[in-house]
Order: structure tokens, then C-alpha cells, then sequence
């Protein structure tokens, strides 16, 4: 049986096809992380340059302090 927790309440959650708000627990979790999403609590946090005026190619970060 696979669970994963509730981004919300941390709580677990039985991954099944009866799990209608999974990864949430329930609606209310749902609706409560949606909502953070909407109200920008989480913020993404972004490491990229201001400026992508030029598309160079990616560096994959080897930053051995990380
Ligand atoms: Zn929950």
C-alpha cells in the first residue's frame, strides 16, 4: 500500500483510486494549499539571472558547498 503525507498536514494518505484529494488528505488540505499557491506563501525561490535575453546553454550546478 502506497501513502504518501498530506503537503498540507503532513498527515498520511492512503494513494489509492479512492484518495479523490491526493496527494491531499481532504478538500480542505487541497483548498488550503491551492490557496498558499494563489496568495504566493510559497515562494519559488529563483537562482536565475535577471536576464535571459541570451538562451545560453544550461550549466548544471557543481557547487560542492551544496
Ligand atoms: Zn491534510
Amino acid at each position: 500500500m502506497t501513502t504518501v503525507k498530506c503537503p498540507t498536514c503532513q498527515k498520511e494518505v492512503v494513494w489509492s483510486k479512492t484518495a479523490l484529494y491526493r496527494p491531499f488528505c481532504s478538500e480542505r488540505c487541497r483548498t488550503i494549499d491551492l490557496g498558499a499557491w494563489a496568495d504566493g506563501s510559497y515562494a519559488i525561490p529563483s537562482n536565475e539571472p535577471p536576464e535571459d535575453e541570451e538562451d545560453e546553454e544550461q550549466h548544471p550546478k557543481t557547487d560542492p558547498e551544496e
